[in-house]
């Protein structure tokens, strides 16, 4: 075992090793139902649903599964914008004894039909303005049933009336669901299915509850099995980190996007878990965020530095009551300090910085929330039951503490690997370590900072964006010779895309075409948000392509301004 000089750190109330109750996710939602099956589990743009509603409307969307042929191990999609739809349909994939496949919404067809493909999902629970989309892929996949559900179906009346003239004046069209024998309406399965419990053996350390779609450190997307043991050992140890909170009392802001891994691990599991409010927002929109804190007090708030960042910059921020946040911990990217410092004396409550990745199922180091102060600048330390070491780039060895290396992970919160790909799954693990692909030091206290990234992945506004998807798409394009696509600085994403384009000789292309082409490819949050026309791109020697050189020229012209 590597030295953990982190652990004198912890405070008393924080244990270094824990344990974990050897339930799968779903059952924490039973024991909630039952302990306080009126409160509310979540609130939802107007309206509230309780524990009992939603541990019933779990049970009935998971015997609708059955009734569909859904059986242990057997993928379910799900592609929805946060919404009482998307935790039903979460948890009720689960009492079936399903994996749960998560799908960002703003998935074009290529995305959607790749995912639907390497999962192997047979059903999709999707938002009723995505059924279109679906419908065009449906052909190339194993996908024979799809489930429709609108943000109407849990809207309070009068606003469940108005919703479709919004939805037609945002998205110019109403949709129409096809009834070909595949499409079922979610509010029909909500009438016809019984609250039932179905029985399926479990194995607590075997059993996946998630594929979660990552680039890793290969850019390629892959679908990362989390198990049940990963995600309950990672809330559980979130639930020990946030120690002055009170089970059952919280309400938790729930604007990070439960699709990803962090949005559900700290808000759908840990609130049901301990039987908090979830208030789910399903877009982040500055103003309504804003209002919904003033109105609903939220007093835990996980996100994203782009989060908090929109919120302090909003000119009427300081009209609205923040002061109910008690603690925020932010992850995905660096989170500035001043960022912090601001956002610490607007709600009086604490933002601390934390990391992980999808394979972490997310977490695997923050700052300490209170008592300790934090220290500028680093992910903090690593959590309970969780190594971390710093292994040299050239030998794999552990390095000593102030040297840079490779941040390496052992933990109960380390998947159980890739999707049906067992080599990328070797590629990623080393001596039992799990190869971040981020590069960092620790100080002598066991403080760990993020120096730099090994892998190529972007991230902009807390969205994961790797080159290789986006440069695919630019190749596909008739005038496009050679592209390459590099994260470059920006003040509020944190990073921004910009493609650098070499043409073919004679072709011509704007700026403006090059977007469009883009955007019937790839989701908005992936395309190029700057290009630039160049006669070459710099290689090395073998002709690789050096994206690090267009970025630190980009660093160095940010610096003369
Ligand atoms: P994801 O798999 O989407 O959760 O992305 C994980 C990646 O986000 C990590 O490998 C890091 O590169 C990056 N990341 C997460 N937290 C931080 C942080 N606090 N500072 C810098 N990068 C971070």
């Amino acid at each position: 075992m590597t030295e953990r000089p982190w652990l004198k750190l912890y405070p008393e109330n924080i244990p270094h090793t824990l344990q974990y109750e050897e339930m799968p996710v779903q059952e924490y939602l039973t024991r909630s139902a039952k302990t306080f099956p009126d409160k509310t589990a979540i609130h939802f743009m107007g309206k509230d649903i309780s524990y009992k509603e939603l541990y019933e409307s779990s049970l009935k969307f998971a015997n609708y599964l059955k009734s569909l042929g859904v059986q242990k191990g057997d993928r379910v999609a799900i592609m929805l914008p946060n919404s009482p739809q998307s935790v039903i349909g979460y948890y009720g994939i689960l009492y079936a004894g399903g994996i749960v496949v998560q799908t960002n919404p703003l998935y074009t067809e290529r995305e959607l039909q790749y995912q639907m493909k390497d999962s192997g999902a047979k059903i999709i629970l999707a938002m009723d303005i995505l059924y279109p989309r679906i419908m065009k892929v449906q052909q190339e996949t194993d996908l024979e049933n799809v489930i429709i559900t609108g943000i109407k179906d849990y809207l309070p009346f009068p606003k469940n009336l108005i919703y479709p003239f919004i939805q037609k004046k945002q998205y110019g069209f109403s949709v129409k669901v096809e009834h070909r024998g595949m499409s079922h309406l979610f509010t029909e399965v909500m009438k016809v299915a019984t609250p039932e419990r179905i029985e399926v053996p479990f194995n607590f350390e075997e059993d996946l509850a998630l594929l979660q779609y990552t680039g890793g450190t290969t850019g390629f997307p892959k679908g990362v099995m989390l198990t049940h043991k990963n995600l309950i050992s990672n809330a559980s140890m979130c639930e020990k980190w946030l120690y002055k909170i009170e089970k059952g009392e919280e309400t938790v802001m729930g604007i990070l996007p439960l699709f990803h891994v962090y949005g559900m691990t700290t808000v759908l599991i840990l609130s049901v878990m301990q039987g908090n409010k979830m208030v789910l927002l399903p877009k982040f929109d500055v103003e309504t965020a804003l209002k919904t804190i003033d109105k609903q007090k939220p007093t835990i708030f996980p996100g994203a530095p782009t989060l908090y960042i929109g919120l302090l910059n909003h000119p009427d921020v300081s009209k609205y009551d923040l002061s109910s946040i008690k603690a925020c911990v932010s992850g995905s990217a660096p989170l500035p300090v001043d960022v912090q410092d601001r956002f610490e004396r607007v709600t009086g409550g604490k933002l601390v910085e934390g990391y992980g990745l999808t394979e972490t199922s997310p977490i695997t180091h923050a700052n300490f929330l209170w008592d300790i102060d934090r220290v500028k600048g680093s992910i903090g330390v690593p959590w309970p039951d969780t190594e971390a070491a710093i292994l040299s780039m050239e030998t794999g060895e552990p390095v000593p503490a102030g040297e840079k290396g490779e941040i390496a992970i052992k933990g109960p919160q380390v998947m159980k690997g890739y999707w049906k790909r067992p080599e990328d799954t070797e590629m990623s693990f080393r001596d039992g370590w799990f190869l971040t692909g981020d590069i960092g030091y620790m100080d002598e206290n066991g403080y760990f900072y993020i120096a730099d990234r090994k892998k190529d992945m972007i991230i902009a506004g807390g969205f994961n964006i790797y080159p290789r998807e986006v440069e695919e798409v630019l190749y596909e394009h008739d005038a496009v010779m050679e592209c390459v696509v590099a994260g470059v600085p920006d003040p509020y994403r944190g990073e921004t895309v910009k493609a650098y384009i070499v043409l073919k000789e004679g072709a011509t292309v704007t700026e403006e075409e090059l977007n469009k082409f883009c955007r019937q490819h790839l989701a908005s949050f992936k395309v190029p948000r700057l290009y630039e026309f160049r006669t070459e791109l710099p290689k090395t020697a073998i002709g690789k392509i050096l994206r690090r050189t267009l970025i630190e020229e980009e660093k160095n012209k940010l610096k003369e301004e």
